[in-house]
């Protein structure tokens, strides 16, 4: 578990200098015209942006990760979801 807690924190700090958020809520995304998403990527809070759009666009917050099972895609951004809450600082 330390090295998940080790990793955690490294994310953090990345996703805080990416997102201005150390936890950000995650999506699948769609980087391009296809119908399965090819991506995940982290909520992007645009105005502009519809919730319910699943692109990526110049908006949208990086890291967009390409992930190319959109089985896999699910589970990881389900796995980072549930992980928002974890681990201690
Ligand atoms: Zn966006």
């Amino acid at each position: 578990m330390s090295d998940l807690n080790a990793v955690r924190r490294a994310a953090r700090k990345a996703l805080l200098a990416e997102t201005g958020t150390e936890a950000p809520k995650w999506r699948q995304v769609h980087t391009d015209v296809c119908e399965e998403p090819d991506a995940i990527g982290p909520v992007c809070t645009d105005e502009g942006h519809d919730a319910d759009d699943p692109s990526a666009y110049g908006c949208c917050p990086e890291p967009v990760i390409e992930v190319e099972s959109p089985a896999i895609g699910a589970y990881l951004v389900a796995l980072l979801n549930a992980d928002r809450e974890g681990g201690a600082a």
